[in-house]
């Protein structure tokens, strides 16, 4: 366990002095904030997602901190929805970038090798585990998460030759055409009827509404069957995939964790169907759940591992790291401009060492437990909690409606209260986000850097939210 403070908080920056540095850097912007959201609001596209719900415009950002134009600092615990593990400009990649920027390293090399790229794979197949990095081939993508997943289906697909793909209910693998078509979230889908098809979705074992109405094991158990079954059964009616993509823990999907007995069984049932096994690692991977992937909660080795976020320290990168006997696809069967962002590399080996030689995974481990007790806590006098989950530095907390059941006898999801809890929070400082089922899991996704001090204070700005918003929901007399 590494010790408390992390090493980070050395860096003299706190939420009191945050808005006092950077003088200079802050006297070259003059915008108030509600003129750029309007302007924000009328120029860019309906599409736009975040500025919604966290109507902000930031100026400038340290660790787990950021600050608006107005000067108001808030705690992200958003941190560009899980990327920022090390927080926002981390010492060690602001040096490692400003030094690059000073040796003419060219900024783009397509896939051409640099020794900037040598040491980034060098560090990043010392992070995978050892069956996986004596056999692995790496393949650049360019440069979001989302073109990992599209270089992965292709890979499998041509080393398989088999047109169709499984996927999972909940599953969010990013929104280019073929990865949203293994998005279990149809909000998005819906007015592109008609976009890629041949994916079979599987139920994911969501413990708290259970697929099966089952939960725990006995739900785990039936969702294995029913995979086997599918796999196994010649009138199953479905053609045995190309191959199989997974979330260790599905993060937008609203932070569910699969159990590594589950995850271990569907290894399994995919070496013994000779399908391959692909997991998304783009939230989870490089310490976030309490390892350094998530499928070695499980001690499984996957054929394929998508990466990204964390693995470019903030810039944009993204690879599919994969067993050498999937390497059957032909010379420039995945390209793209961007995947030799050798920026990306020099800030990703920075990050990825930092996490290393901090043990980062461990104290991701210790933090997030310390949250969850946190909301646990809070969680048995507020029935509006339905669930406390995650692993690691990835919770999530369900909001329901605890009066208001569904036909299963279950609580409603309760969105709306979700709403108000992430407003509560925003206007005590705290940036999250939220996901899962009808947007009513609230996320906390914190930079790994946080320390346990930072933690009681997230808990703390959370459990004031909470009460501001119940005794809003009681009515101004009892407030
Ligand atoms: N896979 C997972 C598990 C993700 O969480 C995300 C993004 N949240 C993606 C893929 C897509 O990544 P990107 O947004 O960079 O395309």
């Amino acid at each position: 366990m590494i010790s408390e403070p992390v090493r980070y908080s050395e860096v003299p920056l706190t939420r009191e002095t945050l808005p006092e540095r950077h003088a200079a850097f802050a006297g070259q912007y003059s915008f108030t904030e509600s003129a750029i959201l309007a302007r924000q609001a009328r120029r860019e596209s309906n599409a736009r997602s975040y500025p919604r719900k966290i109507p902000l415009a930031l100026k400038r950002a340290k660790g787990i901190y950021v600050e608006d134009v107005e000067g108001r600092v808030f705690i992200d615990c958003l941190a560009a929805a899980g990327t920022l593990v090390l927080g926002h400009n981390h010492p060690v990649v602001v040096e490692a970038l400003e030094s690059a920027l000073r040796s003419d390293l060219p900024m783009q090399t397509l896939d051409l090798t640099t020794p900037a790229k040598e040491a980034f794979v060098e560090e990043l197949f010392s992070l995978l585990p050892a069956g996986l990095a004596s056999r692995a081939r790496v393949q650049f993508c360019g440069p979001a998460g989302t073109d990992a997943v599209e270089a992965a289906v292709k890979l499998v697909k041509t080393a398989t030759r088999r047109p169709t793909m499984f996927a999972f209910q909940g599953g969010y693998h990013g929104m280019s055409q073929g990865a949203l078509s293994m998005m279990g979230n149809l909000g998005p889908k819906r007015a592109l009827a008609g976009s890629l098809g041949g994916v079979q979705f599987l139920p994911y074992p969501y413990a708290y509404r259970c697929p099966f109405g089952l939960g725990g094991e006995a739900g785990e158990a039936a969702g294995i069957s029913y995979i086997q079954n599918l796999l196994g059964d010649p009138e199953s009616g479905v053609l045995t995939p190309a191959g199989v993509l997974v979330e260790g823990v599905q993060g937008e999907g609203g932070v569910i964790p699969c159990s590594a007995g589950w995850l271990a069984r569907l290894r399994e049932l995919c070496t013994e169907h000779d399908v391959p096994l692909i997991l998304d690692e783009v939230q989870t991977g490089f310490g976030r759940t309490g390892k350094m992937f998530s499928f070695e909660h499980a001690g499984i080795t996957p054929d394929v591992v998508v990466l990204s976020k964390a693995l470019g320290g903030g810039l944009p990168l993204s690879v599919v790291v994969y067993d050498e006997s999937l390497d059957k696809w032909q010379p420039g069967a995945h390209a793209g401009t961007f995947r030799g962002n050798q920026l990306g590399m020099v800030a990703g080996l920075a990050t990825l060492r930092f996490i290393r030689r901090e043990r980062l995974a461990e104290h991701a481990e210790a933090m997030g437990l310390r949250l969850t007790a946190h909301l646990e806590h809070l969680a048995k006098d507020h029935p509006c909690i339905g669930d406390v989950r995650g692993r690691g530095l990835m919770l999530g907390v369900e909001i329901v409606q605890p009066e208001q059941l569904d036909a299963r006898g279950q609580p409603r999801a309760g969105s709306e209260r979700a709403s108000a809890i992430q407003r509560a929070c925003l206007r005590r400082g705290l940036i999250l986000e939220l996901g899962g089922r009808h947007g009513s899991t609230v996320r906390l996704l914190p930079p790994l850097i946080i320390t346990e001090a930072e933690v009681d204070r997230v808990a703390e700005i959370f459990a004031r939210a909470l009460a501001d918003v119940e005794s809003a929901a009681r009515g101004p007399a009892q407030a």
